[in-house]
């Protein structure tokens, strides 16, 4: 059985996102980012009341996101 690369890591991040990078265990869906992201790519999933990313490829990488998140639960990689 394959295991992804942060298996068995309960601080898991988005793992097929490459730009817009989520820790789960640090968001605690505040909502701030998806107010603030004016892609809107940003939304708080409901079954696992977690912030997740629709399209990053929409992502303008101006890190918005990144500043307002006020538990550092988002990482914008360039
Ligand atoms: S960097 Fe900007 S466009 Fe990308 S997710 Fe954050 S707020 Fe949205
Ligand atoms: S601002 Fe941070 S803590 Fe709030 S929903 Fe977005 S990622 Fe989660």
């Amino acid at each position: 059985m394959p295991h992804g690369p942060y298996a068995g890591n309960h601080r898991q991040e988005t793992q097929v996102n490459k730009i817009v990078l989520i820790d789960e265990y640090l968001c605690t869906a505040c909502g701030k980012c998806v107010v603030l992201c004016p892609e809107r790519i940003l939304y708080i999933d409901e079954a696992s009341n977690k912030c997740k990313v629709r399209d990053e490829s929409q992502c303008d990488k101006l890190a918005g996101c990144q500043r307002v998140c006020p538990t550092k639960a988002i990482k914008i990689t360039l």
